[in-house]
């Protein structure tokens, strides 16, 4: 009895009394859980005020304060009549305890659109009490005690599981990539880690010609599912959605964990919302995607015919990380680079098109390999590797084998190596012009170097690729009078 009249005293208290919380899941989705606090709901006339989280299975870094942060807590207020909803704060927690910023928010009512999560939330707050008042806060009593064991049973194993959380994904030629590599996984793979770790950092810094869009995180399958079942934000009125967002709970959430990664509102794809015509919507650091003159893919032809210096492949047999990112397969392998013009440029990335971005003289290939290296200062050089269909391809199989079964899950296969010496193609000539990134934001300043012969891969091989991605490329952009030079 003594507990059921706290329920109830607890239940009527105002948020700054701040209640033992009792958050109870609304939705669960790979990446993150949604809650609310069932014991603090505040209820006047037609509006309920509701306290949510957030709760990440990996941790972000918060852009203003640089800390990390998993659980983003909103107290959102919804009108149940009109169905619509304001945010009035914000606050960013490392864990259950610490806070690492709070932020009110100047967010104006707006309508919650069916479908969303911010709708679920409403369903939730806004339904009315059916039992007698004894019966319900019995009902709450025990969900309550149930629920927030649960909770805490499964927080607590989150926070310990992820002790040594992966932050921040390190820089690419805009195609993203794995998540950075922490401590005991470095110390577990000596050959390859410590390199990673050197491109996770100057990747970090960004100097320029290329800048610190590049640097990306990969996006999640909850981001997609947001951003796609929300269907907000039309990309030709992406700068109006994003101040819509404003008012809710949960999509504005989702707009500052993707502001926290420098990260479009809706994502970027190769069809629909968030294709190649509207990239340079989706984001102003996209600009570029629509302004640049120097972009690619380009149909390569007219080149001079020159000597052109021989690339220096320095390529070892390596250990990788492959995921599938949700806009490609990418790889990555430590310690391995090329030289050119007596520059090292570090091999980020590589990863697959299909068919290939680039033409040669017109034609498309059946595939590329898009192998993606950085030089201490910053410049990108992109080699890119034509694949033709015809015999199977061993390098490839090596990969194909240990695909990811989920998006954004890297898999560290613990034997299996690859070498890329094996997929270069016998001739090493190559065309190469200045372009740009083929992905948002487009960024140009990047030395491509197109091999001319290419390589083999078999049907199955690119069948097998086509099952995860068909369609993976940008249109050809204008050539616009770039000098193309093609080895003779
Ligand atoms: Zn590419």
């Amino acid at each position: 009895m003594r507990l059921l009249m706290t329920i109830c005293l607890l239940a009527a208290m105002p948020w700054t009394a701040s209640a033992a919380p009792t958050w109870q899941t609304i939705s669960s989705e790979p990446g993150k859980r949604i809650e609310i606090d069932r014991a603090n709901l505040k209820r006047e006339n037609n509006t309920v005020q509701a306290r949510g989280r957030v709760i990440l299975d990996k941790e972000l870094i918060d852009s203003r304060s640089g800390a990390p942060y998993r659980i983003i807590e909103a107290i959102t207020r919804y009108d149940c009549s009109t169905r619509s909803a304001m945010t009035i704060k914000r606050i960013f927690k490392k864990n259950e305890n610490d806070t690492v910023r709070e932020e009110e928010s100047k967010g104006v009512d707006l309508p919650v659109r069916t479908g969303t999560l911010d709708d679920k939330v409403l369903r939730e707050v806004c339904r009315p009490p059916k039992d007698n008042p004894a019966e319900l806060a019995q009902k709450a009593s025990e969900a309550a005690g149930q629920l927030k064991q649960a909770n805490e049973a499964l927080l607590k194993k989150e926070l310990a599981r992820t002790e040594k959380p992966e932050t921040l994904r390190i820089a690419d030629g805009g195609h993203l990539s794995g998540p950075d590599v922490n401590e005991t996984e470095r110390a577990a793979i000596p050959s390859i880690r410590p390199k990673l770790r050197v491109a996770a950092e100057s990747a970090k810094e960004i100097p320029a010609p290329v800048p610190q869009q590049v640097k990306e995180i990969a996006p999640n399958k909850a981001t997609r599912f947001t951003t796609r079942s929300t269907g907000h934000a039309p990309p030709t009125r992406a700068k109006k959605a994003a101040s819509k967002v404003e008012g809710y709970m949960l999509e504005m959430t989702q707009f500052q964990l993707e502001a926290a990664t420098q990260h479009a509102l809706i994502h970027w794809d190769y069809e629909g919302a968030g294709g190649p015509d509207n990239w340079s919507k989706l984001d102003p650091q996209n600009k570029t995607c629509a302004t640049g003159d120097r972009q690619s893919p380009i149909d390569i032809r007219d080149g001079i015919k020159v000597d052109l210096e021989p690339i220096k492949f320095n390529y070892r047999p390596s250990t990788f990380r492959i995921t599938d990112n949700g806009h490609t397969v990418q790889v990555e392998v430590g310690d391995n680079s090329i030289s050119l013009t007596g520059k090292t440029y570090e091999l980020v990335q590589f990863h697959f098109h299909r068919p290939s971005e680039e033409k040669v003289n017109g034609q498309r290939f059946d595939m590329v390999v898009h192998l993606v290296h950085k030089s201490d200062d910053g410049h990108l050089a992109v080699v890119a590797i034509l694949l033709e269909h015809g015999n199977e391809n061993p390098f490839i199989q090596t990969l194909w084998n240990n695909m990811p079964l989920e998006k954004n899950q890297p898999v560290d296969p613990p034997t299996a190596t690859i070498d890329l010496n094996a997929l270069l193609p016998a001739s090493r000539n190559y065309y190469t012009y200045m372009g740009s990134l083929t992905t948002p934001p487009c960024s140009e300043g990047v030395l491509w170097l197109v091999m001319k012969q290419p390589a083999q891969i078999s049907q199955d091989q690119i069948n097998i690729f086509g099952r995860l991605y068909k369609n993976n490329i940008r249109p050809i952009q204008p050539t616009a009078g770039r000098l193309i030079k093609e080895g003779r």
